[in-house]
């Protein structure tokens, strides 16, 4: 035959517990950890902020052209006509002279191939601004007549789809020896028919470019009103470069150089510029492994508040468990502590009755035997009740001042027959100057005859019990000593505990409800005293209640 497996109460809860919180708990802690980790595999959080850094400059480039667009719709609109070229002439320069952003104006007619070009008349005396202006006007001289049909091809085409007709080029030269950004803008004045081919250039001054329209370019795109940029406490710096060279032209305010996250050329304006972003002083990288980092971090916190929450639960449970049997210990040792001293009662009374005994002696030790199985009927239910009134936290007590000595002495008194009669040897050591102490007399009564009939109880061969009460200092000392089986340190404190019964196999074949000590410490307790215990196993065991000679110590002490 083998044994069959069953489940105790502890797996059952463990099991329980397991399904019910940490398997959820763990579930979650699994998945979450999965869930940082693809972040972290799929660099995830990288691409989103170069997705959002891409994004950011597409606007640059946006903005540029609205910028430029401002400045070149109302010149269509006052762009001359080129049939008269003296006045036309005139007329530009006028316009240069309320435009100073504009170092030159071109006017080209491909019917009539005639071109007119004028410098901006506020820098006329400028030797090196006229030098770099002569020159543009060249070079666009020389290349706008070449393509100039496809040029107004495409600048109508705008028109149609009601964009501003205006095309936008750039090109690094030389000014002064340093390198320039020269930019252009070409589209048809608003009074050219639609089957004349004629175009206006206008060359943006290069000081303007790099010094205003491209910071100010910049600054725009940084603070925008409806993005995201304008409550990012780190927003992102921007800086534009030439396509050949990686040093920085233009730039915010928060550029630190190194190397930028995401670039991007200027496809359809401003040819030869490209825009870069970064976030000063970090990478991209590091804010995901900083992002990562915090969430791991919180993660492993909030693991381990839920590991001691769990611990916790299961600390709780077990207690409330172990409490649950020791409860049901209890009844079943209380029904048989109750059920024993009633059927020998009713055994010698039944006998007594038959009146069929012979000798004075046996009739006498009947009714000693039905008096003391009375008796400890009576102690065993006083005890219950105690106990029942302070878990209802309804024990009163009634203080009164007290000759303990007196109470000691008539207390061992009914008692001492019975010890003496088990075969025990007695002593008894009162003290002479123990002065009157204010407790409850039933009560103090009660814990000392639960002392000395636990001393009866666990002692084996060697029958000793001491009774000494004396003065130490502050208190009246109450001790009880026996030679018996002794109690293991580390049960030493338990045994106050209501129901602790020790875990010895001596000790389950003594009948007990574990609620003797527990209701001694608390009349202990509740006198502002407190009850202690030296023991060592195989040697016996000395309890000494210590009751303080100052009332005002007294609390109204909680059951443990
Ligand atoms: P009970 O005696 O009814 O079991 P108690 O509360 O009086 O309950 O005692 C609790 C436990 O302490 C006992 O079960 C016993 O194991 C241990 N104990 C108490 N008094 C003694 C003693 N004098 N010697 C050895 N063990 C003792």
């Amino acid at each position: 035959m083998f044994k069959k497996w069953r489940l105790t109460d502890r797996t059952r809860t463990l099991l329980l517990m397991e399904l019910a919180i940490t398997l959820p708990a763990l579930a979650l802690m699994g998945f979450s950890i999965w869930n940082l980790k693809s972040i972290q595999r799929d660099k995830a959080i990288e691409a989103a902020i170069s997705v959002d850094l891409q994004y950011v400059l597409k606007g640059v480039e946006h903005k540029a052209w609205d910028k430029a667009a401002t400045l070149i719709t109302p010149l269509q609109k006052v762009f001359p006509s080129i049939d008269d070229p003296e006045k036309a002439k005139a007329k530009l320069g006028e316009i240069l002279a309320a435009h100073p952003e504009f170092a030159f104006a071109i006017l080209y007619d491909k019917k009539t191939n005639r071109l007119i070009s004028r410098e901006q008349p506020l820098r006329e005396k400028e030797w090196a601004f006229c030098s770099y202006a002569d020159q543009s006007i060249d070079m666009v001289a020389k290349w706008v007549p070449m393509e100039v049909g496809s040029l107004y091809e495409r600048a109508r085409m705008m028109e149609k789809k009601d964009e501003p007709g205006m095309l936008l080029y750039g090109e690094w030269s030389k000014k002064d020896g340093i390198r320039a950004y020269t930019a252009h803008a070409l589209f048809i004045p608003s009074n050219v028919p639609s089957d004349r081919v004629t175009l206006a250039v206008v060359g943006f001054d290069p000081d303007y470019m790099r010094n205003q329209f491209f910071p100010h370019v910049i600054k725009n795109t940084l603070s925008m009103k409806n993005g995201t940029m304008k409550s990012d406490p780190h927003p992102p710096a921007i800086s534009i470069h030439a396509t050949h060279d990686p040093t920085s032209w233009v730039a915010s305010e928060n550029w630190d150089g190194g190397k930028p996250e995401v670039e991007r050329s200027f496809s359809d304006s401003f040819s030869g510029l490209v825009a870069s972003i970064k976030y000063p002083g970090t990478t991209i990288a590091d804010m995901g492994t900083k992002f990562l980092h915090y969430n791991y971090t919180v993660l492993a916190a909030l693991s381990l508040f839920m590991i001691g929450g769990i611990l916790l639960t299961y600390r709780n449970i077990s207690r409330e468990m172990k409490l649950a049997k020791l409860k049901s210990d209890f009844v079943a040792n209380v029904s048989h502590e109750l059920r024993t001293p009633l059927a020998l009662i009713r055994l010698y009374a039944e006998t007594l009755e038959l009146g069929r005994l012979n000798s004075k002696e046996k009739y006498q030790e009947y009714f000693r035997i039905i008096r003391e199985e009375s008796e400890r009927l009576t102690a065993l239910i006083n005890n219950i009740l105690d106990f029942s009134r302070i878990e209802a936290g309804r024990k009163e007590y009634e203080f009164k001042e007290t000759n303990l000595a007196e109470l000691v002495r008539t207390t061992l008194e009914s008692y001492r027959f019975q010890i003496e009669q088990h075969g025990f040897a007695f002593e008894e050591n009162i003290s002479a100057d123990v002065p009157p102490v204010t407790v409850d007399r039933e009560a103090i009564a009660r814990s000392l005859l639960n002392l000395v009939n636990n001393a009866l109880k666990y002692s084996k061969d060697k029958k000793y019990i001491g009774v000494s009460l004396y003065r130490a200092n502050g208190s009246v000392n109450l001790e009880v000593c026996d030679h018996g089986i002794g109690i293991a340190p580390d049960e030493q404190e338990k045994i106050f505990e209501k129901f602790y019964r020790c875990g010895d196999p001596l000790v389950h074949n003594i009948k007990g409800s574990g609620l003797g000590l527990s209701l001694v410490r608390h009349i202990a307790r509740a006198h502002g005293g407190d009850v202690k215990v030296e023991s060592a196993p195989e040697k016996g065991s000395k309890f000494i209640i210590a009751l303080p000679l100052d009332p005002s110590v007294r609390t109204g002490a909680a059951m443990a």
